[in-house]
C-alpha cells in the first residue's frame, strides 16, 4: 500500500506516530510523511520518506518555554498541511493525519483518498473538548468566543473548503471511518460515548538508543523520576523543591530531567542522592523507577505506567489535566498543582503513593494491562482491514 503521513510539528502530536510509520515500512508499505524540515532526519530514520510542507522552505515554529512564540504562525501549519496534500496526495492509496491536522481530511476529500485519523491523546468529541483541551495559553483560551473562533478559522483556514463552520467542529464532528487512538480504553474518559469507529490501542512505544549512562548500581533501593518534559521544563524552583524534598532521604535517590536550556549550575548545591541531567533516556529510567514525578504529558504517563511507576502529577497545559484527572480517579496516582507545591507537600505525598498498597496494586493492573497491548501492530493490522473494505 502507498500511504501518506501528514502530520503538525509539535513533538506531543508526531512522536507516537513516528513508531506507527516504522512498523507500516516493516510489515512492506511504502510510506511517506509530510512534515517540516526539522523532522527529517527523525522520520527518514523509521524508513519512511520525508515530504517537506510545500512552499515553506523556512517555515520553523519558535518555542518560548513550550509555547509557540507566534500562535498564528503556529496555526498556519494546516494550510501547508492541506496545500502540500493536493500536491503530493494523488499518488498514494491511504492518508493517515493525526487530529490536530484537521484541513488534511478536506484535502483527501477532495483527492479521494481514504483517510485515517490518529489520536496521541485521550479521542476528542463535542461533549469532551472543553475538558481536554484546557490551556492558560490566552490565544486558546479566545477561542471559547464564538465570533474569535470565527475570525481565527477565516484567518488560518483561508479559503480551505472544512466540513463543518470551524476548526473545533472540524476536530469533533468530522471523523473517518477508523480512528486510532494512542491511550487504552480503560484510561481514555468516557470511552462508551466512541462509537465502533474509535479503537482505543494503546501507546506505541517504542526502542530508543542513548550514550548517557547512568550510575543505577549506586543508587538507593527506591528510585524517583522527576521530568516536566522536552516543552515546559524550565523551572529552576521546582527542581529545587525537588532537592529539598528529598535530599539525603534513606534508601532514596532520585533521577530528574530538567530540560536542555535549564542551568543546571543555578541549582546549587547537589544532594548526594541526585543525578541530574538535561535530558535521560527516559525508557530506562522508568524501568529502574517506582514513582515518577511528571507533568503529564500523555507520552511520558503512558510510558511510566507501562514500566510500572505510580505518579505525581503535576499539570501545566493543554491535555495534561485532563490526563492527571484521569490518574487521579484511576487512583494509579495523585496530582498536585504547580502554585502550591511545596518541599514538604513533595515529601509527604511521595511517602503516601509509597505506602498506598491500592494505588501500587491499580499500577500494576494498569501497567501489565498496557504491556499486553502491542498497540503498534494493532494499528498496522486496523489500517491493513480498512484499505481492503470499500471507500
Ligand atoms: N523524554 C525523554 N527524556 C527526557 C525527557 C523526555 O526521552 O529527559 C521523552 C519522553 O520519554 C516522552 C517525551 O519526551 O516520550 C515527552 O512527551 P510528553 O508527551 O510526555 O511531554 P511533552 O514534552 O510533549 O510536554
Amino acid at each position: 500500500m502507498r500511504i501518506l503521513m501528514v502530520n503538525v510539528p509539535f513533538s506531543g502530536h508526531v512522536n507516537p506516530t513516528l513508531l506507527l510509520a516504522r512498523k507500516l515500512v516493516e510489515r512492506g508499505h511504502s510510506v511517506s510523511y509530510i512534515l517540516t524540515n526539522q523532522w527529517k532526519e527523525k522520520i527518514e530514520e523509521t524508513g519512511a520518506a520525508f515530504i517537506p510542507y510545500h512552499n515553506a522552505a523556512n517555515y520553523e515554529i519558535v518555542f518560548k518555554n513550550g509555547k509557540p512564540r507566534n500562535f498564528l504562525c503556529a496555526l498556519k501549519a494546516w494550510k501547508y498541511v492541506y496545500n502540500t496534500i493536493l500536491k503530493v496526495g494523488y499518488k498514494f492509496d491511504l492518508l493517515i493525519y493525526e487530529f490536530f491536522s484537521f484541513t488534511a481530511f478536506s484535502a483527501a476529500q477532495k483527492l479521494n483518498i481514504k483517510t485515517v485519523r490518529l489520536f496521541s491523546t485521550f479521542a476528542v468529541s463535542r461533549e469532551n473538548i472543553g475538558s481536554i483541551l484546557i490551556s492558560k495559553n490566552k490565544e486558546i483560551n479566545l477561542l471559547k468566543n464564538k465570533f474569535m473562533l470565527r475570525v481565527v478559522t477565516k484567518l488560518v483556514c483561508g479559503k480551505i473548503p472544512l466540513v463543518t463552520p470551524n476548526i473545533l467542529t472540524e476536530i469533533t464532528d468530522v471523523s473517518p471511518d477508523l480512528n486510532i487512538v494512542f491511550t487504552t480504553k480503560e484510561f481514555q474518559k468516557d470511552s462508551n460515548s466512541f462509537n465502533g469507529k474509535y479503537h482505543f490501542v494503546g501507546p506505541l512505544i517504542g526502542i530508543r538508543v542513548s550514550d548517557l549512562i547512568i550510575p543505577f548500581d549506586q543508587m538507593g533501593k527506591t528510585i524517583i523520576y522527576v521530568s516536566l518534559g522536552t516543552l515546559q521544563n524550565q523551572n529552576l524552583a521546582f527542581y529545587r523543591k525537588c532537592m529539598e524534598a528529598f535530599k539525603n532521604k534513606s534508601g532514596v535517590s532520585v533521577v530528574m530531567s530538567v530540560g536542555k536550556n535549564t542551568d543546571i549550575a543555578k541549582l546549587g548545591n547537589i544532594p548526594s542522592n541526585f543525578y541530574i541531567y538535561p535530558f535521560v533516556p527516559q525508557l530506562e529510567v522508568l524501568q529502574k523507577s517506582t514513582l515518577f514525578i511528571t507533568h503529564g504529558g500523555m507520552n511520558s504517563v503512558n510510558e511510566g505506567l507501562f514500566y510500572g511507576n505510580a505518579l505525581m502529577v503535576i499539570p501545566l497545559d493543554m491535555d495534561q489535566f485532563a490526563v492527571a484527572n484521569r490518574v487521579a480517579e484511576m487512583r494509579i496516582g495523585v496530582i498536585l498543582e504547580m502554585d502550591k507545591v511545596t518541599s514538604d507537600l513533595l515529601c509527604s505525598q511521595a511517602d503516601d503513593i509509597l505506602a498506598d498498597s491500592e494505588i501500587m496494586k491499580n499500577v500494576k493492573k494498569m501497567s501489565d494491562l498496557l504491556n499486553l497491548c502491542d498497540g503498534g501492530n494493532k494499528a498496522v493490522d486496523l489500517i491493513e482491514q480498512i484499505q481492503s473494505t470499500a471507500f
